[in-house]
């Protein structure tokens, strides 16, 4: 059976990595499917964040059945076209829950034939999202443990920039 794991992947951490090799283990195809996602302003483009994933394949041995697309549109429209019949989805803690729940059910409505399956996030990675990678690279603390070896050196470029700039915009202030 094939499955597809969506997200935006800003970057992907060792909690999104964790969620692709397990759900390597479960299925014949994993697709991972970079998304935009509009209640989010995203720090790499597109392009960006599928090399990042792609990347960070090595660590977990590059599995063979583990593929990385750009996405677009409906979740369920993207999974219709490439023939995923199971949404993956990762749950750290109850509010992630009730967020998920809602795009499940959408989902649902749209596409009954598709099911979405959760895996919960391990103990170690239950409090990391690309969000607290990002505030720990901007203010220079150790990413180690948190996001993939191959997405160090793009993040901590990338942060560099970001902190050039909010030193400009306070000085003008
Ligand atoms: P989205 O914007 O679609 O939520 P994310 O990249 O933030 O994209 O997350 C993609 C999926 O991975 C979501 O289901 C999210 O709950 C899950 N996820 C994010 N971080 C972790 C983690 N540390 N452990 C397990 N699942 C995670």
């Amino acid at each position: 059976m094939k499955a597809c794991y969506p997200g935006t992947f800003d970057p992907i951490t060792n909690g999104h990595l964790d969620i692709i090799e397990r759900a390597s283990r479960l299925f014949d195809e994993v697709v991972v499917l970079i998304m935009f996602n509009p209640r989010k302003t995203c720090l790499f483009n597109s392009e960006e964040r599928k090399q990042m994933v792609i990347d960070s394949l090595k660590s977990i041995g590059n599995p063979q059945n583990v593929t990385v697309m750009i996405g677009s549109g409906l979740t369920v429209e993207f999974a219709r076209k490439i023939g995923a019949a199971v949404i993956i989805r990762g749950i750290r803690a109850v509010s992630d829950y009730e967020y998920e729940l809602g795009q499940a059910t959408a989902n649902m409505m749209l596409a009954h034939e598709i099911e979405t399956a959760f895996l919960i996030a391990k103990p170690q990675y239950s409090f990391l999202s690309s969000s607290v990678c990002k505030e720990i690279a901007l203010n220079g603390g150790d990413l180690l443990n948190l996001v993939p070896s191959q997405v160090e050196g793009p993040l901590k470029e990338k942060m560099a920039v970001v902190a050039e700039n909010l030193k400009s915009v306070q000085g003008q202030i």
